[in-house]
């Protein structure tokens, strides 16, 4: 019989407040200069008192609702003990017996292609610790603190996710929440989101004996070390040994774990309650107007997605994923036109997707553009296709016309107007054109006699050309095959 196994993941954000959790240095991961957003509170100077930052506690308050956990009616701050260099004050300022929130679950139903919600442990909110920065040669190291008193989110699951591929899902889903909630961009790449791993195998119901893995920051370094931590633990079973509980590395170039230390208890960190803050109570927030001020949810934006515009499943999660992009998308479908009874063309939102997904996509990606300094209005991109669906502009025009709307912020409507770049059907204006087309290329006029058919896309090639582009693919075509009977 197989091991079952069974991980609880604890995952770290750094929430986006304007200040830090207990000082007002400014929170700015941008920053490059070392040890600039840095005072005596954040520092731990003796004698200094912290003040909890109200929209980092309202943010987790949030985060609470979004996930349906309870809300505690009493929360608190406790000191976590601990020596480290990137820890000036010799303890974090924590949360331990009594959290923001208590339990709750995220649907990864979607991202699995199966029925699955997580259940939660608990969300806390915590600071952030220093940025400790090694030297190459690897005989110094330095420290940055600012980082250090950060607003951190504690998000911690129950034992209830069995595979590598549900806590990928489930961590790319926590951080979708967070960013469609506005509470943290939780960038991988510049540590704001970062996993801890704790992970047993068992052959029965009862749950085996866990390590952990700490600090794990890229989605493939979770799944990666889940699967590694599953074929450790299982030979380590079969040969008739026991997993020791500890804590451990992830190494990326070794692409394995590595013992790091025993395992600390929680009467390892001492906690205690933080003398200088007061214990909280739920009433003292605005509770009912944070609930009404959550967004619609990606799991709800899905269904909704889905149903109301026809794409299937995987065009709706990859729209749904950027949040930014999935707005762009609607804004851009509300100004389409309703025909008599209320309906939308289906055929236009196709294209307005395929051409953001697509082309525009491309476009920001090349030219390294967001959505927040995006030039193209999404009334203005509807138009574009509005104009590519009625067939007034070629899809070669469509591309050109999307660069200058890139570059300059224009209407499209005008740029058709004022270049003159409208679709060019009319037969009497493209015959003396196609006329001498063939007229000039007499070899490859007999080739399709001969039937070479791929000699009509030269001649339409050749057309398109003298046009700029403009000319109606489909009419040439046609006209095309009339004259060369
Ligand atoms: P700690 O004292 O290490 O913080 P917690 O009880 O807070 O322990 O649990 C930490 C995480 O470990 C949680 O996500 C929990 O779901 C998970 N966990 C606890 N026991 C096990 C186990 N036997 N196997 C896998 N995960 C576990
Ligand atoms: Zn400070
Ligand atoms: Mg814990």
């Amino acid at each position: 019989m197989d091991y079952k196994p069974t991980i609880g993941l604890e995952i770290h954000c750094e929430l986006k407040t304007e200040t830090k959790m207990f000082c007002d240095c400014p929170n700015d991961t941008s920053e490059q200069h070392p040890n600039v957003n840095v005072c005596p509170i954040c520092l731990g100077h003796p004698g200094v008192l912290p003040t909890a930052n109200k929209k980092a506690i309202e943010a987790i308050i949030k985060i609470g609702f979004a996930v349906g956990g309870e809300i505690n009616k009493k929360f608190k701050f406790d000191r976590k003990n601990y020596f480290y260099p990137d820890l000036p004050k010799g303890y974090q300022i924590s949360q331990f017996d009594m959290p923001i929130v208590k339990g709750g679950l995220i649907d990864i139903s979607s991202r699995i292609g199966g029925d699955k919600k997580v259940k939660l442990n608990r969300v806390h909110l915590e600071e952030d610790a220093g940025k400790l920065v090694h030297s190459e040669d690897g005989n110094s190291t330095l420290v940055d603190f600012n980082r250090g008193g950060l607003p951190l989110m504690e998000l911690v699951t129950e034992p209830d996710i069995h595979s590598a591929k549900e806590a990928a899902a489930f961590a790319k889903e926590l951080q979708l929440i967070l960013r469609y909630l506005e509470v943290s961009d939780a960038d991988l790449e510049k540590g704001q989101m970062r996993f801890d791993l704790n992970i047993s195998v068992s052959k029965d119901k009862k749950l085996g004996q866990r390590a952990e893995v700490k600090n794990l920051n890229s989605f493939g370094a979770l799944e990666a070390a889940i699967n590694y931590e599953i074929e450790r633990q299982t030979e380590i079973l079969e040969s008739g040994k026991a997993v020791k509980q500890e804590t451990r590395g992830w190494d990326d170039s070794k692409m394995k774990t590595e013992g790091q230390r025993s395992k600390e208890e929680s009467h390892d960190y001492r906690y205690f309650p933080e003398p200088d803050l007061p214990v909280f109570s739920s009433d003292g927030f605005d509770l009912s107007g944070i609930k009404n001020s959550l967004p619609e949810l990606p799991a709800a934006k899905r269904i909704r997605t889905q149903k109301e515009y026809g794409l299937d499943s995987v065009q709706v999660d990859y729209l749904i994923d950027e949040k930014d992009e999935a707005e762009f998308f609607e804004d851009a479908v509300s100004e389409l036109e309703a025909d008599e009874k209320g309906v939308i063309s289906p055929e236009e939102i196709k294209l307005i997707y395929n051409y953001l997904t697509s082309d525009l996509k491309g476009l920001m990606k090349e030219w390294e553009i967001s959505f927040e300094n995006l030039r193209i209005t999404p009334e203005n991109f509807a138009d574009l296709i509005k104009m590519i669906s009625a067939k007034e502009i070629s899809s070669r025009v469509a591309k050109n016309l999307l660069i200058q709307m890139a570059q300059a912020g224009a209407d499209p409507r005008q740029i058709v107007k004022e270049e003159g770049l409208s679709q060019v059907s009319d037969e009497s204006e493209l015959l003396p054109i196609i006329k001498k087309i063939i007229e000039e290329n007499p070899a490859v006029v007999a080739d399709y006699k001969k039937g070479k058919t791929n000699a009509l896309q030269f001649f339409v090639g050749k057309a398109m050309g003298a046009l700029k582009g403009k000319g109606n693919p489909a009419v040439l075509q046609k006209l095309f095959k009339d004259q060369l009977i």
